[in-house]
Formats: C-alpha cells, structure tokens, sequence
C-alpha cells in the first residue's frame, strides 16, 4: 500500500499529502497519474491553484510559507477519511440543565 513506486495507486488523502512538495517542486500537477483517474482531485488541485495564485499576487516577492500550505492542507475537506474513530466533535454540552433536583 505504501510502496513509492505506487503513485498511480495512491489514495486521495496520499496524493492530497504529497500536494505541498509536488506544487512546491514546480511539478505540473495535472500530470500526476492520480490527477488523471480521480476527478475529485483534479478539482481540488484547481482550487488549490487559484488559492495558490491569489497568495502569489498577494506576496508577489515572497515565498509561500510552509504554514500557508499547512492551513490550505487543513482546509481541505476530508471527505475521504472516514472518520469513525472516537473523534466526538459534536458534543451537546449546552444541553439543558436537569430541572428535576427537587429545587422548583
Ligand atoms: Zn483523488
């Protein structure tokens, strides 16, 4: 599964990890064999790209830094992880006070 050579197999969340170093390195990303079987990356990338872009003409003299991947990386929506695993975010802790204590 996470043999290098592999590159056509990886999963989104794989391919999604390597993003920061391939756009990084000046890889034509639409090149990436992942890019070419899995249409939701693909538009992924071009969101990431337009992103990319906005930041460029923003610092136009300045490197992107790591961080600024970093929150496009955590931005992304983790629609391929399937998230089971006692992660409770949604917790009622505004849930209504008992009434019931004998104090009415
Ligand atoms: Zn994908």
């Amino acid at each position: 599964m996470t043999d290098p050579r592999e590159t056509r197999n990886l999963s989104c969340e794989q391919f999604q990890a390597l993003l920061p170093e391939l756009i990084g390195s000046g890889e034509d990303i639409s090149l990436h064999p992942h890019m070419q079987t899995c249409a939701l990356c693909r538009e992924l990338v071009s969101e990431l790209e337009t992103i990319a872009e906005a930041a460029r003409q923003l610092f136009p003299t300045v490197e992107p830094p790591d961080d600024l991947w970093q929150q496009i990386e955590s931005a992304i929506p983790k629609e391929e992880q399937s998230s089971g695993d006692g992660v409770n975010s949604a917790e009622p802790a505004m849930k209504a006070a008992p009434t019931s204590t004998g104090k009415v």
